[in-house]
Parts: C-alpha cells; structure tokens; sequence
C-alpha cells in the first residue's frame, strides 16, 4: 500500500526540533547533567554551557548577555515582562496600551494586571490587521507606562511598523517628560524578520525556542538595561532573581543553537518561502469564494490565512488531516473553542465569515510539491464541505 503523503503546514504552531539541536543537546541530559548552581565540576560544565549559550545568543540578537533572562515559554517570558514592569512602575503610572489582535499571552495578562488595578487601552487595527498608529498615540498619556504590540501576528502574519511605533513612543516620552517600556511580542517573527534589537529601538522583547526549531518549554525575555522589573515568581536567585527554579542547561544550549541555525538560513529559506506562499495565495484565490486576510505585501514569508465562505473552519481542518495536511485555524490556542478569532473581528470581519478560516504556516521544509498537492486536494474537500452543509440546511 502507499505511505499517505504528510504534509504539514502548521508551522506558526510549532516547528520540528533540528537535528543539530538534538545533538547539541544531548550530552546535557546525560554526561553533562550537573545542577548549574552545584560548586563541583559538572555543575560547572552546566554553568559554562549556559553562560556560553547566552553570549552566543546576546551576540545574535546585538545586545548584552545580562539583558537576557532565561524563561520558561514566550507566554512566560510575556507575564514576567508586563506584569514585572507594572508592579516596579506601580504608582508611578498605571496605564497599559497593546492592541485588539494580540495574542492571548499579552490579552490575558493585561487583563489579569486589571486585577492590581492597571488600566488599559486596547488599540484597533485596519481591515489589514495593521494598528491604528493614531489612536496609539492619541491613547498615549502622563500615566501610561508600557505599550506592547506583536512584531508579526501569528493568524495571519501582518508585519507591525514597530519601528514607527517606536517613534511615537519616543516622541510622546519628550513630550510628557515620562518614560515608556516599549515591549514587543516577537514569538512569531524568528527567521523571518529583523532581529537586531539595537536597531528596533524596544525596551522588552519576548520569544520562545519552539517556534524556530529550538526545543519546547524554553524561552526569554530581552530587558533593556536599566528596565525595572520586579519578581512576579519566588525562589532562589537563578536568572538576576527573575525566574527562579534550577536553570534547564540543555534547553538553553538548545535555543542557542536554533537561533544560531535560523538566522543563518534566514537568507536562503525566507525568499523560497516567499515564493511557495505566492504559489499557495494564487492557487487559493482560484477556490470559490476564498479570501486572503491579512495584509497583501506587508506579511511575514511564512504565513498565509484564508476565508473560505460556507464552510466550518474545523470541519476543514479535520478533513484536510485525513488528506494527510496538518493546517490550523486562527491560532492554535483558540482553536477547539470554536469562537471566532478575535485577531478576524478585530479585521471587521463578520463573525460568521470568520468561522471558516484556515491557516497554513510554512517553513524551512516546504516544498513546491507540498504546496501543489494542497492545491489539488483543497478544492474539492471545499466543495464537499459545501454540498453536506446544504444537505443539512
Ligand atoms: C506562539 C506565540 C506565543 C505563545 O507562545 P508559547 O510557546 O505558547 O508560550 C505568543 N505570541 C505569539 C505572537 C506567538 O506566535
């Protein structure tokens, strides 16, 4: 019998560990298995290995080894930034701004800080999803004391001016003799865009290991110097007092290692992905009344959103699994609750179009073949969708 082909599209969820990474890893679990804080030689091989590792990855992303705090995920890294930099702030401002199409690990914890009595502005976005840099700066005021945007959105891969938003941050801190923290969620953008943190101008900036390669249950927090940030866990005093819990050595070494591969293939892997999205978006706009979301140049090379009218974005997604294609919609963390994205209503997309969306994230082993057999296969799994739709209606 033949091996039914896999095609996995579902990257911007999470992205196979590389080999290298495994190899790096691996001696860290056994040989080299030593608690970094133990005085005696393994402890020490593990204190070096991390000490190496944050070097090498301070290096890649032009900063200072002592500005990277070693975490658990992106959404850790997120709480320890937001609600580390409110509580040391507190009293001094209590305003908050990000936007309406964040992802639930900034949305919740700004939510969560309304509980400590912070206030917030949730900023809106274009039918693009590209924020409304007016109202940010209307929005920007004496109390305010961080702002927070996504460098990229995971749905539907829209690039943010953060640059620009930067500008108006820095501006507006002049303007009102205050200082903001410009914090900037970067979990999506890795290997696809500018990582160079002395250029992006942000005072926090969060990401995790699992979205490029690297292993799940690792991520950081990039604090500018002279950042406050108060403890939000207790323990001991691993990572400046800021994560507390015995350091895990070979996840560090591993994230080391993945950024270190994927901005090291990011010239050959993200103009290839670029060309296979255009492919996917062309084939796509041929299905009957399917629509990109989403900005049409302005997006990230990897991900490609799709409204498809008349069918249930998880009927699809379990259909499309059968065919052997592992796709998502909206994002991984809201789906299974069958609510539409709110990244797509935020967009003024109907709530009931907003149902049939689906997303395919590509990455460095997508191939054009992969690409023409979804497009061969999709139509007609659309229309199938569409005739028991009618059927039970
Ligand atoms: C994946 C993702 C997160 C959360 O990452 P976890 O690994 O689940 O903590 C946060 N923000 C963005 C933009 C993401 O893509």
């Amino acid at each position: 019998m033949k091996k039914k082909r896999r095609v996995y599209l579902d990257y911007a969820a999470t992205v196979p560990v590389f080999p290298e990474v495994v190899q790096a890893m691996a001696s860290y679990w056994t040989t080299k298995f030593g608690n970094p804080s133990s005085v005696h030689y393994l402890g020490q091989e593990a204190r070096l290995a991390i000490d190496q590792s944050r070097a090498k990855i301070a290096g890649l992303l032009h900063c200072s080894p002592s500005e990277i705090i070693f975490t658990g995920t992106t959404t850790t890294s997120v709480n320890l930034a937001l609600q580390g930099t409110a509580l040391a702030l507190q009293g001094k401002g209590n305003h908050l701004i990000t936007s309406r199409i964040e992802h639930q690990a900034v949305l919740a914890t700004v939510k969560g800080l309304e509980r400590s009595g912070f206030t917030n502005t949730l900023i809106g976005v274009d039918q693009y999803g590209q924020i409304n840099l007016s109202n940010l700066e209307k929005a920007i005021n004496k109390d305010t004391i961080i702002v927070s945007t996504m460098y990229a959105n995971n749905e539907v891969g829209t690039i943010q001016p953060i640059k620009k938003i930067a500008r108006i941050v820095r501006q507006k801190e002049e303007e009102l003799q205050t200082k903001i923290y410009f914090h900037v969620d970067g979990a999506a953008c890795v290997g696809w865009l500018d990582l160079n943190l002395d250029r992006l101008d942000v005072d926090l900036f969060t990401l995790g290991a699992h979205k490029f390669g690297g292993p799940k249950g690792i991520g950081l927090l990039y604090a500018k110097k002279g950042t406050p940030i108060k403890p939000v866990l207790f323990g001991g005093h691993h990572e400046a007092g800021l994560w507390p819990g015995t350091e895990a050595a070979p996840l560090i070494v591993g994230m080391a290692k993945a950024l270190e591969i994927t901005l090291d293939k990011r010239k050959t892997v993200e103009p290839k992905a670029r060309k296979l999205q255009d492919l996917l978006i062309k084939g796509m706009l041929q299905v009957p009344q399917a629509e990109l979301t989403g900005h049409p140049e302005n997006r990230l090379a990897d991900i490609a959103s799709f409204i498809i009218k008349g069918v249930e974005g998880e009927a699809l997604l379990l259909y499309l699994s059968d065919k052997g294609i592992a796709a998502s919609s909206g994002s991984a963390c809201t789906s299974g609750e069958l609510k539409p994205s709110h990244v797509l209503l935020a967009m003024g997309i109907q709530p009931e179009l907003a149902h049939g969306s689906l997303r395919f994230s590509l990455g460095a082993e997508t191939s054009k073949e992969d690409i023409d057999y979804v497009l061969a296969v999709l139509p007609k799994v659309v229309e199938k969708l569409r005739k028991i739709r009618k059927g039970i209606r």
